[in-house]
């Protein structure tokens, strides 16, 4: 047994160990948001994330310097179906605020009236600028600037703005708690407040906030109790049209 002068410094090293975030690192990386603690503005948090991914993609195409393999944290293991975001239709008018979704959507209408010629699910993408893997929270679908760019269901348009790394945005409210946002478009043809009917047109494809070339960045959104999610579009969009993928630019 060592004498209380020798035992006093490890007492104090626990102490400093138990003071708050000491043991964060103990936790593991499945480590839900702190009760109570508000949702991040215009941010999703994914599961499993060393720290809470930008809601906006990274980008399409691979960046020019990629990190060495052998320096990359790992890719987290989990891949979440659904993850919290900022609500972007809070700085509008507030509609159904608090309305939770009340069951599934109804089928999608597919975004363009031709089929993108490549699409980006869902998922883990490694930020090189972050050194840190982020979750993708919605569809990218590549198309030649100026393609039209269609509701994917009947709603009200509640935003539609210039957001960071979004660009410029339209977001559509579906009704019971579901709404759909579009992000880099070139231009929106809708106003804040428009009714839109699906599978009409709502703007076209750009390039706008970040993006490192054309394309519509889709996200699906759900109100739930706990508040706004996004779920993965993927399975949710019907089968493009038929006809082919586009090929060029569709502009005159
Ligand atoms: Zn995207």
């Amino acid at each position: 047994m060592a004498p209380a002068s020798l035992r006093r410094a490890p007492v104090l090293l626990l102490l400093l160990l138990l003071l708050p975030g000491g043991n964060a690192a103990a936790a593991g990386t499945d480590r839900p948001g702190a009760p109570g603690e508000p949702p991040i503005p215009d941010s999703a948090t994914g599961a499993g994330a060393e720290a809470p991914p930008a809601p906006f993609p990274e980008r399409v195409a691979p960046a020019p310097a990629p990190t060495p393999a052998a320096t990359r944290p790992e890719r987290p293991a989990l891949l979440p179906k659904e993850v919290p975001v900022g609500d972007l239709a809070l700085q509008a008018r507030a509609s159904g605020a608090g309305e939770a979704a009340a069951g599934p959507l109804a089928p999608l209408h597919y975004p363009f009236d031709v089929a993108a010629s490549e699409q980006d699910p869902w998922g883990w993408r490694f930020s090189e600028a972050r050194g840190a893997w982020r979750l993708h929270t919605g569809v990218d679908l590549i198309a030649p600037e100026g393609t039209a760019v269609l509701a994917v269901q009947a709603g009200r348009v509640q935003r539609v703005a210039e957001i960071s790394g979004y660009g410029l945005t339209v977001l559509i409210d579906h009704g019971g708690g579901w709404s759909s946002l579009y992000a880099h478009l070139l231009q929106a043809s809708v106003a804040e407040g428009d009714s839109v009917g699906a599978g009409l047109p709502i703007g076209e494809v750009g390039q706008s906030g970040n993006a490192s070339t054309p394309h519509l960045h889709l996200e699906v959104r759900q109100r739930q109790p706990q508040g706004l999610v996004a779920v993965d579009p993927t399975p949710l969009l019907p089968a493009p049209p038929a006809g082919g993928a586009i090929a060029g630019d569709l502009r005159p």
